[in-house]
């Protein structure tokens, strides 16, 4: 086995927040590059929505519920992945929920839910799912970060511990598994036009922002596509073996004047 051992042409991949928005995404991207992927969240119907089209189109793909903030849900779904498609040589740890609040004034319990399903979930998973890829020797792992972690916005304290959180794994794992052939990898959004942030109550936001403004943080009001992050993705993962990107921010054109 040599680190320039090209990826095989099939690759099983698994979304996770693939019910809607980046995750969504990331599952028609991958299924239109050729990979079988699984999509899973809660609303397994909307995956399973996303699934029908990418069958109808030509693709390969499954539905699975999951949730993230509970480990047997985790592996359960981790295992149904594997007997649907196969060994899984893509794992895209997506799942994600921003509550708005400030690090003195959040309850410890709603704290400790923001760490739950944007850090604690993607590590449930990796430890289901990154055992195989090491024995295989191959396999990309790609977590769903955010520029929150370059740019902290205040307001965001939970959101934003849980992400450090993660990018702190991904980094580990990237020096744990150097020598295995497994490429562990963070992709970090800026804004990004999904379902994110639409059950915020509208005077918190606007306190929120009027802060992100005095922190000089939100510069201009341009968005992504959930798609542009979805490339994002694809590019991380199809980079040819013996090379590795390890972080790759992407954030919104800014307006042309
Ligand atoms: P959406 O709200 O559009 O999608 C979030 C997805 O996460 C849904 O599919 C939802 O599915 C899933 N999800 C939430 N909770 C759970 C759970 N407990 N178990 C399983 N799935 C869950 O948001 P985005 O697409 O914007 O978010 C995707 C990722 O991108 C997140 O990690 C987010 O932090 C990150 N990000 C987003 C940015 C943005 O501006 N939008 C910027 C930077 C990062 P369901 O409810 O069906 O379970």
């Amino acid at each position: 086995m040599s680190r320039f051992d090209p990826h095989p042409t099939r690759r099983p991949a698994i979304v996770t927040g693939a019910s809607a928005g980046i995750g969504e995404a990331t599952a028609r991207v991958l299924a239109a590059a050729g990979h079988p992927v699984v999509l899973g969240a809660r609303r397994v119907d909307r995956c399973q929505a996303v699934v029908d089209a990418i069958v109808a189109a030509g693709g390969e793909a499954a539905a699975a519920f999951v949730d993230v903030t509970d480990g047997s849900s985790v592996a359960e779904f981790a295992a149904a992945a594997e007997a649907a498609v196969g060994p899984i040589e893509i794992l895209v740890a997506n799942a994600g929920d921003t509550a708005l609040g400030t690090g003195v004034d959040t309850a410890p319990e709603d704290f400790a839910q923001q760490v739950a399903v944007n850090f604690l979930g993607a590590q449930a998973l990796i430890a289901s799912v990154v055992p195989g890829m090491v024995t295989r020797q191959r396999g990309d792992v790609v977590v769903i970060s955010s520029d929150i972690v370059r740019e902290p916005r205040p307001g965001m304290a939970p959101y934003m511990s849980a992400k450090w959180g993660l990018e702190g794994l991904a980094r580990a794992m990237q020096m744990e598994l150097e020598g295995s052939g497994v490429r562990a990898s963070v992709v970090r959004p800026g804004p990004t036009m999904t379902e994110m942030g639409r059950g915020w109550n509208p005077d918190e936001f606007a306190s929120a922002i009027d802060a992100w403004v005095k922190w000089g943080v939100a510069r201009h009001d341009s968005f992504m596509r959930p798609e542009d992050v979805a490339q994002a993705v694809l590019a991380v993962v199809s980079v040819p073996r013996g090379a590795h990107i390890t972080l790759l921010e992407i954030e919104p054109e800014g307006p042309v004047a």
